[in-house]
Order: structure tokens, then C-alpha cells, then sequence
């Protein structure tokens, strides 16, 4: 077994452990990022990267526009199209935003990290077991082959993951969860290399369906609802997402004569509409495994970032002041509450007055365009 020694320890190699990783480039710590995917690492989503993510990352890696210029297979997304039942709404984006596919979008935030010189990587590195020291922590692997000492842990891990739920002691809420699928497609007609679809209306329930243009001609399909109403109304969600393409209307229409490229994969979503434990002695959680993914539109990838960002800041004022307490971690809470707190409480808010009442957006959508 390797037997090594870090300050920190990161765990989970994507938006929001990488931008905590970045964010510590000239801190002069120690760092492991552990990740448990080989390379290339995916992850299930819309691929939709928002304007937030790229805002952040331009502040933390000062090459941002040359590094990320050099990825081809990415899209400049410059408006959305939002249909409500036989309605549409066009909005324009003035944030730069993308589309990429998370194997190249978080491929890169990895390429990025790995050129820091006190920060080692490891890859297909599966941590098992988290166990308690007096200064620290002892982090394991699930095949024993690496065990790793660190002061401090940044929990990075994602949905459901080993440090929040053996550090902060969460488990999954079905009412601040969504569940979604997503296939990529190829041969989608009427489709805008620089616009996102979404589509909402009665007969998708509490859910939104999305078309996401991306590179190559694909794009990213995809259905999501809450999980409480998934289970409470008995839907299968990958049967609803296939009878979605072939019921009647537009995108039975747009899909007609596509070809699913792989499969429809099913992941869930942590909404940031409730407040899990997020800190606690000589540890962080961000993104995901902080539960902080927007309530309205279940993007993460933002907060991720911005949460990573933050997660970063407070392990540099832990090791200048050297207190790990769980006392002095309540500034990183803080920190989230003021960075995020007012846009999740606003969308929780909007989230939770749709679904008791459904007719408002038909009354917001009778001034948009008829199709
Ligand atoms: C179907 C779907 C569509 C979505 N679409 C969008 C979208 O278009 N735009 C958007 O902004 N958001 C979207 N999201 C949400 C977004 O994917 C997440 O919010 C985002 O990935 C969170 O980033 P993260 O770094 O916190 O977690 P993750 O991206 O999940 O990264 C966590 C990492 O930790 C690793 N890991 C887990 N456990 C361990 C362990 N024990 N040891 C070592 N490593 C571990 C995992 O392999 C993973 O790489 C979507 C989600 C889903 C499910």
C-alpha cells in the first residue's frame, strides 16, 4: 500500500474540486486530488456551461481565454428559446456561456490542475473510508492499495457522495432532488448551433425537456423532474422521455428523423432549495455534495464552481490561523450564503409557487410568440 501525506485533501476531480484546486495555485499547500474515474472522466448532464462558470474560472486562471480557446469541441451559446405548451419566449444572453461535453470540459479543468507543481493527482483512486485522527484525517481507497493523511478535507465528491454523508452525516431529500436523463442525438432537425431549447407545459409535469446544441452536429436531449413527484405520480422517467419523441407535436416532429447516439442515462440533481450541513470540523463540502444546484433550472455546474472558489478561500484561512474548528468553518457558510444564498432562496421560492401553481407560467407565456 502507498502511504502518503497532504495538507488537503480533495476529494472528486470535477467543476467544484477542480476550481478549489486552481483556486489554491499560489497557496503553497500540499494538495491530493482524488479522483475515482480513469481517464477520460464523464459525467451525465446537459453540458451546458453557464456564464457564472466562466466568469469564475477567468478570475482564477489568469490564461482562461488561450487554455480554453484551444478546445474545439465546444459551442458559444448566445440565446435560449423557452417553449410553454403552443408558445415561445426568446431571450438573449449577453454572459459568455458554452455548451462542451463534460468529457472535454472537465478533462480540461483536470489539464489545468495538473500543471501545478504542489498538487498531485490521483486518478481511478475510489475513496472507501474516511477515518478521523487528532490532527486530521485518514482517507483509504476501496481496493487498499493508497491510503492518504491530510489536515483538512474539501468534499467534492458529488451527489450523494462519502463526505457528506460520513462527514456531515446528510442523506438525499426526494423534495430538494431532481431526478434527470439525457441521451445524445444526431440528425435533430430545426436545431441553432448558438441556442438552448427548453420546453415545459402541461404535459411535462413538474419537468422541463431540453435540446442542447453541441459540437459536431449532437446535440444533448434530455428530462427532468422532482423527485418527489416522480415516485408520488409512479412516472418512469425513462419511458416518459421516450414518449415525449414520440408523442405528437414540435419535437416529436424535430426528432423524427434522429439517431440516438449511445444511451439514455439517469442521474439525480441536489437541489440548493434547503440547507444541508455544508462544514463542520476540518471539512468543506461544495457543488453537489453541498447540495447547491439551482432550484428553477437544476444547473450545478455554476455553484460548483463558485462554491469550490469559496471552499478554497476558507482552507487558506484555516491554515494561516491554523483552526480547524467547526466554528471558524461557519465563515465558509456565511461566504455561500452571501455568494449564493439570495438566487437560491429567489428561485426556490418561484420553484415552489409553480408547482402549486401551475397556470402562472400559461398566463406569462400568452405574450409569447404562437407556434
Ligand atoms: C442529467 C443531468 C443534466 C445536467 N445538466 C446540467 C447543465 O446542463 N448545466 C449545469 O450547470 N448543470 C447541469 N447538471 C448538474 C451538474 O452536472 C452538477 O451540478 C455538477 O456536475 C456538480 O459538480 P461537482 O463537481 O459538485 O460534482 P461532480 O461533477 O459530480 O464531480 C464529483 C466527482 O467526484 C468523484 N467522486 C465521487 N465519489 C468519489 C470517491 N469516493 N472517491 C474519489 N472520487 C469520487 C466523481 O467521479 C466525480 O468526478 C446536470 C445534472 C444531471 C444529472
Amino acid at each position: 500500500m502507498v502511504e502518503e501525506n497532504y495538507d488537503l485533501a480533495i476529494l472528486g476531480g470535477g467543476p467544484a474540486g477542480t476550481a478549489c484546486a486552481l483556486s489554491l495555485k499560489e497557496s503553497g499547500l500540499r494538495i491530493a486530488l482524488i479522483e475515482k474515474q480513469e481517464f477520460p472522466k464523464d459525467k451525465v448532464c446537459g453540458d451546458s456551461i453557464p456564464g457564472e462558470a466562466i466568469q469564475i474560472l477567468k478570475n482564477i486562471l489568469p490564461d482562461f481565454d488561450i487554455e480554453f480557446g484551444r478546445i474545439l469541441q465546444k459551442l458559444k451559446i448566445t440565446r435560449s428559446a423557452f417553449h410553454y405548451n403552443n408558445r415561445v419566449f426568446r431571450q438573449h444572453w449577453d454572459n459568455e456561456a458554452y455548451t462542451c461535453r463534460r468529457l472535454y470540459f472537465d478533462e480540461f479543468l483536470l489539464s489545468q490542475v495538473a500543471s501545478q507543481p504542489l498538487t498531485r493527482i490521483f486518478r481511478g483512486a475510489k475513496i472507501g473510508d474516511i477515518i478521523g485522527r487528532s490532527d486530521g484525517f485518514e482517507l483509504t481507497t476501496t481496493d487498499g492499495k493508497l491510503k492518504i493523511g491530510c489536515r483538512m478535507i474539501a468534499g467534492c465528491d458529488g451527489i450523494n457522495g462519502l463526505t457528506s454523508r460520513v462527514l456531515a452525516g446528510n442523506t438525499i431529500s426526494r423534495k430538494h432532488h431532481v431526478s434527470a436523463v439525457r441521451a445524445y442525438f444526431n440528425g435533430v432537425s430545426g436545431i441553432h448551433d448558438d441556442q438552448t431549447e427548453f420546453y415545459a407545459g402541461a404535459k411535462y409535469g413538474s419537468g422541463y425537456f431540453w435540446i442542447f446544441p453541441i459540437y459536431g452536429g449532437l446535440v444533448n436531449a434530455g428530462f427532468g423532474m422532482l423527485s418527489n413527484e416522480i415516485s408520488s405520480a409512479n412516472i418512469n422517467l425513462k419511458k416518459a422521455f421516450s414518449a415525449i419523441l414520440l408523442g405528437e407535436g414540435l419535437l416529436h416532429e424535430k426528432f423524427r428523423l434522429a439517431e440516438q447516439c449511445g444511451p439514455l442515462e439517469s442521474r439525480g440533481i441536489p437541489l440548493g432549495s434547503y440547507t444541508p450541513v455544508r462544514s463542520g470540523e476540518r471539512f468543506v463540502l461544495a457543488g453537489d455534495a453541498a447540495s447547491l444546484a439551482d432550484p428553477l433550472s437544476g444547473a450545478g455546474i455554476g455553484n460548483a464552481i463558485v462554491s469550490g472558489n469559496a471552499a478554497a478561500l476558507q482552507v487558506m484561512r484555516c491554515f494561516r490561523s491554523g483552526d480547524f474548528s467547526s466554528q471558524t468553518m461557519k465563515a465558509y457558510d456565511l461566504d455561500l450564503k452571501k455568494k449564493l444564498g439570495m438566487e437560491l432562496r429567489k428561485n426556490t421560492i418561484i420553484m415552489k409557487t409553480l408547482s402549486k401553481f401551475p397556470f402562472i407560467p400559461h398566463l406569462a407565456f400568452l405574450f409569447g410568440e404562437k407556434i
